[in-house]
């Protein structure tokens, strides 16, 4: 079976060595000597200047909304997975969607002004497959109306844009670390901020703890636990690995995709990728649906990702988002991950003739 994704698992006794530092202290959460070993070793790997390890991707988002105060409307992208959505719902904001860029599938940044109320508070907006944002044009538009700025950049790990981290753009970007993703501890997240909101964000992922006895304000717990630190510790040595492959993996499907009517992603220039995904858009619904049942039928599953459009979700109405509709009908991402050949690459790409 071929899988869209297959979850790096590093050879066992390395994860069981770090594992049995936890077990020699016998500390196996709120902030042990493994999470943080994992943040100072992340923060070096890549190069940001703060970064506060979680238990997964999705509460460094909750936390980023809550802390940073935002109520009313929050600007998003309906192209993303659902917790970029939910967040913002969760913690009592309502979603305006704003449609995206029909090859960047990253939010359209030329809409945004348009949909500016006095509600307004803040935009959410996904680096979607680890290809950036705007960021620029999405600063100056957030200055100029004094928006916060919060980037699901839950794909991005490792990824630069314009010589930068991609983690260093904006107030706040979440990652995760989910099995499924490129770095992962399992479950597990981490939020990244401007130095001014590090110890808010820090506070609310552990109760608002001030020290053992004092609470400072309102907080969930958010934190790593020791053994999702381990995972992580015993893959970032891979990581060089883990992208070398990945790399030669995209190319050999940039090749053998070359002459078939499909679009694969367009990256924003400047970036420096990550091999995270590799989407194909197809020309209309029908095609890809056959190529799945092909693909299928050969034991290969590929994903429909992102689909649906989050515009449509069962508790949501909102006005129509017509590329993003589109393009979630037309869009799958093809697996992709360390170990696969460039003869089951050719196998599966010969399902599409
Ligand atoms: C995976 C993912 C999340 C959620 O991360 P979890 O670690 O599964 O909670 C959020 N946003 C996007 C875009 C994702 O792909």
């Amino acid at each position: 079976m071929i899988n869209v994704t297959k979850t790096f698992l590093p050879p066992q006794e390395e994860y069981q060595a770090i594992l049995q530092r936890a077990w020699d202290t016998g500390w196996m959460t709120n902030r042990g000597v493994l999470v943080q070993e994992l943040e100072a070793k992340l923060k070096d790997y890549l190069e940001v200047g703060n970064i506060i390890a979680m238990t997964n991707g999705t509460l460094p988002l909750q936390i980023a909304i809550k802390a940073l105060g935002l109520t009313g409307e929050i600007i998003t992208t309906p192209f993303s997975y659902v917790a970029t959505t939910s967040s913002i719902i969760w913690e009592g904001c309502t979603p305006i969607f704003v449609d995206i860029h029909p090859e960047y599938l990253t939010i359209d940044e030329t809409q945004i002004e348009a949909a500016i109320t006095p509600k307004t508070t803040a935009i959410l907006a996904t680096h979607v497959f680890g290809n950036p944002c705007d960021v620029e044009a999405i600063q100056v538009i957030a200055d100029k109306y004094g928006l916060k700025v919060i980037y699901d950049a839950a794909h991005c790990f490792g990824v630069k844009y314009k010589g930068q981290p991609i983690f260093n753009y904006g107030d706040v970007s979440t990652c995760s670390f989910h099995a499924t993703k490129l770095f992962h501890t399992g479950e597990g997240g981490a939020l990244f901020c401007k130095p001014e909101y590090y110890d808010v964000m820090f506070s609310h992922h552990n109760f608002g703890h001030e020290g053992q006895e004092a609470f400072k304000g309102l907080g969930i717990n958010a934190k790593m636990s020791e053994p999702q630190a381990a995972m992580g510790l015993a893959v970032l040595p891979y990581m060089e690995t883990i992208l070398e492959q990945r790399k030669q993996v995209v190319a050999s499907y940039n090749e053998a995709l070359a002459s078939l009517p499909l679009k694969p992603l367009k990256l924003r220039e400047g970036t420096q990728w990550n091999y995270s995904y590799y989407p194909v858009i197809f020309e209309n619904e029908t095609q890809l649906l056959k190529a799945k049942i092909k693909l299928n039928e050969n034991n290969i599953f590929p994903r429909r990702y992102f689909y649906p459009s989050l515009n449509t979700l069962p508790y949501l109405k909102t006005d129509a988002m017509p590329i993003a509709e589109a393009i979630s009908k037309r869009v799958m991402c093809l697996p992709l991950y360390l170990g696969l050949s460039k003869n089951q690459i050719k196998g599966i790409v010969s399902k599409f003739i």
